[in-house]
């Protein structure tokens, strides 16, 4: 499975460190037991939020991320998840939202697939994402990707901004504990990739096999 770059790095750095290895060998041993794809997810995301918690207790970690609540700017990249993601995401969609997800929007945004290329010809306001709402906060916060987790910036917010359809270089908070439970999860998943890609994906085999699904109407 395609690792996140950053979760990939950390992994080829420190899977044989002795406390990280061990982090990575217990998710992906516990995910090997579990069939069910949205505890799957959110076993998961616990892992990466009790590694993230441990970090924020450093107030030098808690008093210098930039992030704030509204502020979206990795809200319009390109996010990958699994395929336990996906399937959490589509469950928040239709239960959560009653399905009143902008399903154009997400068509739009599916197509490009893993492509970054074609995920940048996309206009910024394309390029947001389906769970955002009026006031750029995310409707799915308990239910969020791992990816969306660890992305805590010390460098100012403006350079998360990618209207511009650049890329900029930001200083990112090491999330290493967390990079390595987010990589046991893509390597145990049976599926990975951009979450349009994988939501939309999700959506459409769901509506094959349940005739409650009502998005595709
Ligand atoms: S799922 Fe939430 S946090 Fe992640 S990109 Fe979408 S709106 Fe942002």
């Amino acid at each position: 499975m395609k690792v996140p770059a950053i979760a990939a790095q950390t992994y080829d750095r420190c899977k044989d460190n002795p406390i990280l290895g061990q982090v990575w060998k217990k998710i992906t041993k516990t995910l090997s037991k579990m069939s069910d794809p949205i505890k799957r997810a959110k076993f998961t995301h616990e892992a990466v939020d009790k590694s993230l918690e441990e970090l924020f207790e450093n107030p030098v970690v808690s008093n210098h991320v930039s992030c704030k609540k509204g502020c979206s700017g990795c809200c319009h990249t390109q996010v990958s998840v699994t395929r336990d993601e996906a399937a959490l995401l589509a469950q928040f969609a239709q239960k959560k939202l009653k399905n009143k997800i902008d399903l154009s929007r997400l068509e739009k945004q599916a197509r490009a697939g893993d492509s970054a290329v074609d995920w940048y010809k996309l206009s910024h306001d394309d390029r947001r994402c389906t769970f955002l709402d009026k006031n750029n906060e995310c409707m799915a916060y308990e239910d969020r990707p791992s990816v969306c987790r660890t992305n805590n910036v010390f460098s100012p917010p403006i350079l998360c901004d990618t209207r511009d359809g650049i890329e900029h270089p930001i200083r990112l908070l090491k999330t290493e504990g967390a990079d390595m439970a987010i990589a046991a999860s893509f390597m145990s998943a049976k599926d990975s990739g951009a979450l349009p890609y994988m939501l939309w994906k999700t959506l459409l085999e769901w509506r094959k096999i349940s005739k409650e699904v009502d998005l595709f109407k």
